[in-house]
């Protein structure tokens, strides 16, 4: 079978490999929508360490081409939406009741791009599908459902790390496509200010559409003060979605006593997170610091739907490309590595008539 990924780190190739064969638990699907994402960019240029000869892609709709013999749920020619972090439900960490992403470690459910080819291929692999696929409902498009597997799991995990409750002060650092879903889920979520940090002006327009109350510019003066000035003592909750190794520290200097501050983005290993003790009230502040990856499953996935399903959230705002074709994944792919200015999210509808709305 053929795939797009990577022959190396920092070089890109359409690769011939062998179609994966599914265990007595396991899918095997075919792709009919996927999503390039920043993590894939991340692993190209050698974020993740040494790779080679492979497929990338973890964001996946797609119709069952085999089942497992023990696979219940699931049959061939079924569509469903793939979570881009699939536990191992066997392992302790994903059994424990906290985030699902750390099975056997430290992020370790996140199988594609890491133990495995991932998705941008004619077929790929899932593990235990029963526990980790959703049908996708009738009432759903494969885009929107596409949004809910990294994306938005990502951006809402970002305002359940920071616990946002009624009428809280929320900072969003960063608004794209994760930033953007922290937006709208602090809002579902009922927060009262929502003050986000980004530029790019569709992202911008989008926050404010999703519940963003004030923009403010990293390239604009210091972001601390900006947040100081406009709320006196800082905010409740800070989300980061997006910035650089010095986010970190502003995001704790600028979130008040008895706050919270959680981070989704994807520092780099090569960086120091530093801050001065000051920031963190010598210690003392009650200032929580959080971070976290993003949850995966069957049960997080149907949860999500339904928000789409009953009206709360439109995901698909943040979708700024749309390709059509298999072959299409290589044009969406470089898109989003170049990062062009008017880029939030590409999409690849790889069979166009699936996608039913
Ligand atoms: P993105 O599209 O690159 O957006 C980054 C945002 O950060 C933009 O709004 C950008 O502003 C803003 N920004 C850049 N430099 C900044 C600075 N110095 N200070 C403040 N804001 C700054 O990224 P994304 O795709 O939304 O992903 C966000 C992060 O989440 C990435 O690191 C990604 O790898 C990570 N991620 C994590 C998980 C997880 O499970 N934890 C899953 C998926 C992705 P402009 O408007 O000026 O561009
Ligand atoms: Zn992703």
């Amino acid at each position: 079978m053929r795939g797009f990924g990577m022959k190396e780190v920092g070089k890109t190739a359409w690769l011939e490999k062998e179609k994966p064969v599914a265990g007595p638990l396991d899918a095997i699907l075919r792709p009919i929508a996927v999503a390039p994402c920043s993590s894939d960019t991340h692993i190209l240029h050698g974020g993740g360490g040494r790779r080679e000869n492979l497929i990338l892609g973890h964001e996946a709709v797609g119709e069952i081409v085999e089942a497992g013999d023990l696979v219940k749920d699931f049959k061939p020619g079924d569509i469903a939406i793939v979570p881009a972090t699939t536990p191992n439900w066997l392992a302790p960490g994903s059994q424990s009741g906290k985030c699902n992403a750390h099975d056997e470690g430290a992020r370790k459910s996140f199988k594609f791009l890491s133990v495995k080819d991932g998705v941008f291929a004619e077929y790929f692999h899932v593990n235990q599908a029963d526990a980790n696929l959703a049908h996708l409902p009738d009432d759903v498009s494969a885009e929107a459902a596409l949004m809910v597997v990294d994306m938005m799991s990502t951006g809402f995990h970002g305002v359940e790390l920071a616990g946002v409750e009624f009428g809280d002060t929320v900072v969003v650092i960063g608004i794209g496509p994760v930033g953007l879903m922290s937006v709208a889920g602090a809002r579902l979520k009922g927060a009262g200010r929502i003050i986000v940090v980004g530029t790019r002006p569709n992202c911008v327009r989008i926050a404010r559409e999703y519940g963003a109350t004030d923009v403010i510019s990293y390239k604009e003066g210091d972001i601390v003060s900006q947040v100081m000035k406009m709320t006196g003592r800082g905010s409740d909750r800070t989300i980061i979605a997006g910035g650089n190794k010095d986010t970190f520290a502003q995001a704790v200097a600028m979130t008040r006593e008895t706050g919270v501050i959680a981070n989704v983005n994807f520092f780099d290993a090569r960086d120091n997170l530093t801050m001065s003790s000051l920031e963190w009230g010598l210690g003392m502040a009650n200032k929580d610091i959080r971070g976290g990856f993003c949850p995966g499953g069957r049960l997080r996935m149907e949860k999500l739907l339904k928000l789409i399903q009953y009206g709360r959230i439109d995901p698909t705002l943040i979708i700024s490309h749309r390709f059509n074709g298999f072959d299409k994944i290589e044009d969406a792919f470089n898109l989003m590595d170049r990062k062009e200015p008017d880029l939030i999210k590409p999409v690849v509808l790889i069979d166009p008539p699936y996608d039913r709305r």
